[in-house]
């Protein structure tokens, strides 16, 4: 039976492995709704994800405002959170990030899709929203309400979605699937870059995908997403919390 603490460490544990992975910096973050509250969500407060511990947790309203009186600083970007648990409620995790490989796919008009098998849960293309086309010029972040309203139509019913000229975001239904979803988009931005240059590219089919995606969410504990969750741990050099424990 997974428990507020135990989602607290997976937290941190995800905040660790994002950043290990390469797809976080000094910037980036990873939220996830509030299981025993449907319209909050838990966010730390602004700070590299590396450094992240579980005190720096705090709890949002969908809207962006802090609860409990907290006064921390929060992150700008936090409207990408709420926006998202508000529009899809298959949703508990949304993680965003400025990870470097999938950057090119936003200014260009090459589109991100899954090159492998292990990349099928970024889903069979992945869209591109663009802060211009509804705002104008900007500083590119989603720094308010109607952003992120804007950005989850973008990403409709996908696992994630481009920015362009800025990053990345993914979502899943646990901590465990959106860390692997977000590992494994910016391994196939990477693997995408590398076979464009040799020919053209033969690209997962829309079913390839759909079986990959519905094997990894029939997965028994210890396999699938727990199974990278958990190798990822050990290299970002954190205890996993027993497969599945986050819920
Ligand atoms: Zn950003």
């Amino acid at each position: 039976m997974s428990t507020f603490k135990d989602l607290l460490s997976d937290m941190v544990a995800a905040n660790r492995i994002l950043a290990s992975q390469g797809v976080c910096d000094a910037f980036g973050h990873i939220s996830v709704r509030n299981p025993d509250n449907p319209n909050a969500y838990l966010l730390s407060c602004a700070r590299a994800p590396q450094l992240v511990e579980r005190e720096d947790i705090m709890e949002f309203a969908l809207d962006g405002t802090p609860m409990h009186g907290d006064t921390r600083k929060p992150f700008l970007e936090r409207f990408i959170h709420g926006a998202l648990y508000a529009e899809r409620a298959d949703v508990h995790c949304v993680i965003h990030s400025h990870s470097r490989s999938v950057i090119p796919f936003t200014v260009t008009p090459a589109q991100l899709r899954p090159v492998v098998h292990s990349c099928a849960t970024i889903g069979h293309a992945v869209p591109v929203w663009d802060a211009q086309t509804s705002f104008g010029d900007t500083n590119l972040l989603i720094a308010n309400e109607a952003m992120g309203r804007d950005f989850a139509s973008v990403m409709g019913e996908g696992n994630s979605a481009l920015m362009r000229g800025h990053g990345s975001t993914v979502v899943g239904a646990s901590i465990r699937e959106a860390v692997y979803t977000a590992v494994y988009l910016e391994v196939n931005a990477s693997l995408q870059i590398a076979a464009s240059g040799l020919g053209p590219i033969t690209f997962l089919t829309e079913g390839e995908v759909e079986i990959i995606q519905s094997r990894l969410a029939d997965a028994k504990p210890g396999e699938g997403y727990d199974r990278a969750w958990e190798y990822w741990c050990r290299q970002a050099g954190v205890e996993p919390c027993q497969p599945g424990g986050e819920g």
